[in-house]
C-alpha cells in the first residue's frame, strides 16, 4: 500500500512558515498585501475568492477584496489593475479566473504588473520560469514540487510523465521538474499509446480533466503518482483523476483527492503573497 502524501499537512507548514515570515515583515514596518479582483458572482469562484482571503486573514496579509459586476467593461477592469501597479502598498494582484466570455482573459493577465503577478500567469513570469530567472511561479505546479520535495521523493534523474500540457498546470510543472533534473515527458490527449508511455514514470503526474481515468495499469510498481485532478463523483464526493483504490496498491505513494494537490495551491500563493516584498 502507497505511502499517503499528505498536501494538507504540508500545506499547513508551508502556511504557518508564511505566518512567521509575515509578521517578521510588519515588525520592520513592511506589510504584505494583496488585492483580489473578482467578476461577476459565480459560485464556485466566490467560494475560491473566500479561501483565499480566509488563508490572507490566517497568515497576517492585507487583502483589499473588488467584487465588480458581470458587466464590468475589459476596459475598466484593466484600468482597476492599472491603478492597482501603482498603488505602493499593493504587493499581489490576483484575478479570479475565469472571466466573464466578454473580457479577454490574456489581455487582463498581461495588464497585470509581472512583480505582482502572484499567480504567476503572465507571459513575463512564464519566460522567467522557462530560462531560469527569478519570476513567480503558478502556484499549483510549484505547490507540487514542494509536496515531493518535503515528503523526501527523490527528483533528480528520474522519468517524470505529466499527463496535459495546460498553460497553469502541466507546461509549468514539465518546466519546474526539468530544473529538478528530472527526465521530463509531457503526454497529452493526441499521445499515442499513453498506456505505456505512463508505465515507464518514475513519478507520473496526471493533469488531465478526467475523473479516475488513471488505473493501476497505467502505473509503473512503486511509482510516485501526484493527482491534480478534481471533480464530483456520482455521490458528490470529491475525487481526482486517478482512481486512488487501485493505484494506491501499485505505486509507492500517492496524493489522495480531496487533500493532496488542493490546499497546496492556496499555500503557494500566500507564499508569493509574502515573497513578492523581495521581488519589488
Ligand atoms: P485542461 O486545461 O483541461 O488540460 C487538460 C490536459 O489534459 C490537456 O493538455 C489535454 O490534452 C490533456 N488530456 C485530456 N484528455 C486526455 C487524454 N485522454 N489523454 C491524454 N491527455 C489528455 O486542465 P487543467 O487546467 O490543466 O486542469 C487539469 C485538472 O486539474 C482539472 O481536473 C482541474 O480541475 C484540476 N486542477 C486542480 C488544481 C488544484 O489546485 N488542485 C489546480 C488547477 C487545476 P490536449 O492539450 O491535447 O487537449
Amino acid at each position: 500500500m502507497a505511502r499517503i502524501i499528505d498536501g494538507k499537512m504540508i500545506s499547513t507548514i508551508i502556511k504557518d512558515e508564511c505566518k512567521e515570515k509575515a509578521a517578521a515583515l510588519k515588525k520592520q514596518g513592511r506589510e504584505v498585501c494583496l488585492a483580489v479582483i473578482q467578476v461577476g458572482s459565480d459560485p464556485a469562484s466566490s467560494v475560491y475568492v473566500n479561501n483565499k482571503k480566509k488563508a490572507c486573514a490566517y497568515i497576517g496579509i492585507n487583502s483589499l477584496s473588488y467584487e465588480l459586476e458581470e458587466k464590468t467593461t475589459q476596459e475598466e477592469l484593466i484600468e482597476l489593475i492599472a491603478k492597482l501597479n501603482e498603488r505602493k502598498d499593493v504587493n499581489g494582484i490576483l484575478v479570479q479566473l475565469p472571466l466573464p466570455k466578454h473580457i479577454d482573459e490574456n489581455a487582463v493577465i498581461k495588464a497585470i504588473d509581472p512583480k505582482k503577478d502572484v499567480d504567476g500567469f503572465h507571459p513575463q513570469s512564464v519566460g522567467a520560469l522557462c530560462i531560469g530567472q527569478p519570476g513567480f511561479v503558478s502556484c499549483t505546479p510549484a505547490g507540487i514540487i514542494e509536496l515531493l520535495k518535503r515528503s523526501d521523493v527523490d527528483i533528480c534523474g528520474k522519468r517524470c510523465v505529466i499527463i496535459g500540457r495546460s498553460n497553469i498546470v502541466g507546461k509549468p510543472m514539465a518546466l519546474l521538474m526539468l530544473r529538478e533534473n528530472a527526465t521530463v515527458t509531457i503526454a497529452h490527449s493526441k499521445t499515442d499509446d499513453l498506456r505505456e508511455v505512463c508505465k515507464r514514470a518514475d513519478i507520473l503526474i496526471v493533469a488531465m480533466g478526467k475523473p479516475k481515468f488513471i488505473d493501476a495499469s497505467y502505473v509503473k510498481e512503486g511509482a510516485v503518482v501526484i493527482d491534480v485532478g478534481i471533480h464530483r463523483n456520482e455521490n458528490n464526493k470529491l475525487c481526482g483523476d486517478v482512481e486512488f483504490e487501485s493505484v494506491s496498491k501499485q505505486a509507492s505513494a500517492i496524493t489522495p483527492v480531496p487533500g493532496g494537490v488542493g490546499p497546496m495551491t492556496i499555500a503557494m500563493l500566500m507564499k508569493n503573497c509574502v515573497d513578492s516584498i523581495e521581488l519589488q
